[in-house]
């Protein structure tokens, strides 16, 4: 059986779903084929909390996305009449050498973004919870927060199934049928059922080059765990009023306060081991949670002596250079990939979306994509 839309779209995380909006705000029909739930726990988008910042050191390229990308969030959730992203603050503090964290300073002042610059002691001046002896200084900007990703993605999908589009879940593509002439013809999912659109949008993550294998595209996941906590005492030290997104980019970890049942989140930006989606165990390593207690223990002692924790598992969708994937598939004008997210994908959702969709509709963005080609790698076509 077949169905028609003016676009279908394979994946339903952040970079799907917001392109499915940001199209049923230009009028068009899309269909988006989830393989599990929207916001499941295996997908990278499904999850309570994501870091919005707008330090990259001194690469002002992505400092810039994000100023773009924190201007739709904001339009995104006066549409969807909900707090979408909760401005709570970054810190990044220099626990290493420090150049990464004054190229952060140097970059937002550069570009007339409010950014602080404080010492150890006036970091603790502020926020109590830090061990002023743990890092050198701190850049602290105020636009930084956390986004509610899992919210995010249910008003995308809600926005745009309002307007006519569907989201189907529970649907696994298991085949993208494609010949010299037309490209991309159609998907046909485990059912047998054939989706067919004027365009096609790949937005699969770390399952992308599975699914498109025979592009050869140079996707590889790893493994990443996080963890949840809850303060052993004081917990109003830890909500957000007294404690904002933390980061150190010489240790890795990065933290959430207090945000959803009690619960802070600590994770690693680190590459993890390679793997995929399914595969292997769901549960953390004994050793993710030694690390990070070893990271509290410096930085804010008072914590370091958690009990109550859960485990989370997802994947980031490497490139080699960490940059996205946001361009055409080869031999198909009509289809497109959007996929290596690299890990730090979420943030700029909004304007993923927005891009994607001018890219699909009209052919052409004003985002400058250069960093995003394909062409920019050897593919080794199968
Ligand atoms: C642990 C962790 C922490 C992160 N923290 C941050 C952060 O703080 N800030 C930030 O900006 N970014 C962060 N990221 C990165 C960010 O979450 C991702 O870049 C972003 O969510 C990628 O979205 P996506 O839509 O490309 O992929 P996903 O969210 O993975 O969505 C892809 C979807 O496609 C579906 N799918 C796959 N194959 C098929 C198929 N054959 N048929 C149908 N459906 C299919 C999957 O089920 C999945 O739901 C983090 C990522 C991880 C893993």
């Amino acid at each position: 059986m077949k169905t028609n839309y003016d676009v279908v779209i394979v994946g339903g995380g952040v970079a799907g779903l917001s392109t499915a909006y940001y199209l049923m705000k230009r009028g068009k029909r899309v269909a988006v084929l989830e393989q599990y739930e929207v916001g499941n726990a295996f997908g990278a988008s499904g999850d309570h909390g994501r870091v919005f910042r707008m330090t990259y050191g001194k690469d002002t390229f992505y400092t810039d996305l994000a100023v773009r990308s924190l201007a739709l969030w904001k339009d995104v959730q006066k549409d969807a009449r909900e707090e979408l992203y909760m401005p709570i603050g970054v810190l990044d503090l220099a626990m290493g050498p420090g150049q990464y964290e004054d190229q952060c300073y140097q970059a937002l002042k550069g570009m007339g973004l409010p950014v602080s610059k404080w010492s150890s002691a006036e970091t603790h001046e502020r926020y109590r919870i830090f061990n002023p002896r743990a890092f050198k200084f701190a850049v602290h900007h105020p636009d930084g927060g956390m986004l509610w990703a899992q919210r995010a993605l249910n008003a995308f999908a809600h926005l745009a199934q309002s307007r006519g589009s569907r989201v189907f879940t529970k649907t696994r593509v298991t085949a993208v049928l494609r010949n010299k002439t037309d490209g991309v013809y159609g998907v046909r999912d485990a059912s047998g059922k054939v989706y067919e659109g004027a365009s096609y949008l790949f937005a699969a993550g770390a399952w992308t080059a599975d699914l498109l294998n025979a592009y050869g595209l140079p996707i590889k996941p790893t493994r990443q765990e996080l963890l949840y906590l809850r303060p052993p005492n004081n917990q109003g030290r830890y909500r957000p009023a007294h404690c904002p997104i933390f980061a150190s980019v010489a240790k890795g970890f990065y933290g959430f306060p207090v945000h959803i049942h009690g619960f802070m989140k600590l994770g690693d930006h680190k590459k993890g081991k390679p793997g995929k989606p399914g595969q292997g165990t769901p549960e953390i390593s004994p050793g993710f949670e030694k690390n990070a207690r070893l990271f509290l223990r410096k930085l804010i002692p008072d914590l370091a002596g958690f009990s109550e924790t859960e485990g989370k598992v997802c994947y980031y969708d490497n490139t080699p250079d960490d940059d996205f994937i946001l361009d055409r598939l080869p031999d198909s004008p009509n289809a497109w990939v959007a996929a290596g997210f690299s890990g730090h994908g979420f943030k700029f959702g909004s304007l993923v979306g927005k891009t994607l969709a001018d890219l699909l509709v009209d052919g052409k963005t004003e985002l400058n994509q250069q960093r995003f080609r394909l062409t920019r790698f050897k593919l080794k076509e199968k």
